[in-house]
């Protein structure tokens, strides 16, 4: 499905990021992996050559800094010559109220969830329009379109990525770059083992599926929005979440 494709995926390390980048590599892709740290890339790497694929390009990126950012896609387009897709993933919690909230919580959580995928896609676009073709997959999440008490900085981050998905979508369609947003529920990941038992009780009670999502159930919607099977989808956001946002 997406042989000869190059994908570059963020905090690709671990959790979601990880299943998607796995859930590309599957399907053909060759996959630029990038996070903050190279340790956790090389567990993903393994599993990626253990799908039987000679292996893919390491990067370690704060996706805060634009520098690192242009560092991430230079070394794709050295080695590959293109980028077909690109995951906007990394992302960051620092949840407290509002009230109590950290001006520094604040702007950590924006720099990395918004500016980042602001940084990242207009790293990307350069090639995507020279190219006339690329899919951008933004990580959003439900609380970007319910909000969600004590993630006043998180819930506004991931708002503002649907928008600039939205956006995007407007300015690059006519450069055949279609852009879109997949807005998980609670899906099981480090992020969310941080959660106390009582906390992932009271969560699974809320979702008429009636359970947290797996990595994985983002990685397959992520592979259908990178693949030409949603060559006609473009600007949309894909609610991944259980039946909790209905
Ligand atoms: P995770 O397990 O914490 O993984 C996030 C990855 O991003 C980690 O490898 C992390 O590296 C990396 N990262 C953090 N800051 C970075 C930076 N400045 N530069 C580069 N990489 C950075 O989180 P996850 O649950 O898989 O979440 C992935 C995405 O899904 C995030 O955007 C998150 O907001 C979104 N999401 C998650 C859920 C959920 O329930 N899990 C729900 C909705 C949306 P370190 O760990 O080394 O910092």
């Amino acid at each position: 499905m997406l042989k000869g494709k190059i994908a570059i995926v963020t905090g690709a390390g671990r959790g979601i990021g990880q299943a998607i980048a796995l859930a590309l590599a599957e399907q053909g892709a060759e996959i630029v992996l990038s996070d903050i740290s190279v340790d956790f890339l090389k567990d993903t790497e393994a599993q990626i050559k253990a799908l039987g694929k000679s292996g893919c390009l390491l990067t370690q990126a704060n996706v805060t800094i634009g520098d690192e950012v242009n560092e991430v896609v230079k070394k794709a387009l050295d080695t590959y010559g293109k980028v077909d897709i690109l995951v906007n993933n990394a992302g960051i919690t620092r949840d407290n109220l509002m009230a109590m909230m950290a001006e520094k919580d604040w702007d950590d959580v924006l720099s990395t969830n918004l500016k980042s995928v602001f940084l990242m896609t207009k790293a990307c676009s350069r090639t995507m329009v020279k190219q006339r073709f690329g899919s951008i997959v933004n990580i959003a999440s439900v609380v970007g379109i319910m909000g969600n008490a004590g993630q006043a900085n998180y819930s506004a981050s991931k708002a503002g990525v649907i928008a600039f998905t939205k956006t995007t979508a407007k300015e690059l369609a006519k450069r055949n770059i279609r852009a879109n947003a997949i807005a998980p529920g609670f899906i099981r990941t480090p992020m969310t083992d941080k959660l106390s038992a009582e906390q992932k009780q009271k969560i699974q009670e809320w979702i008429p599926l009636g359970r947290m999502g797996e990595p994985k159930e983002i990685a397959d919607v992520a592979v259908f929005l990178a693949s030409d099977a949603s060559r006609y989808v473009t600007g949309q956001v894909i609610v991944v979440d259980g039946g909790l946002l209905m």
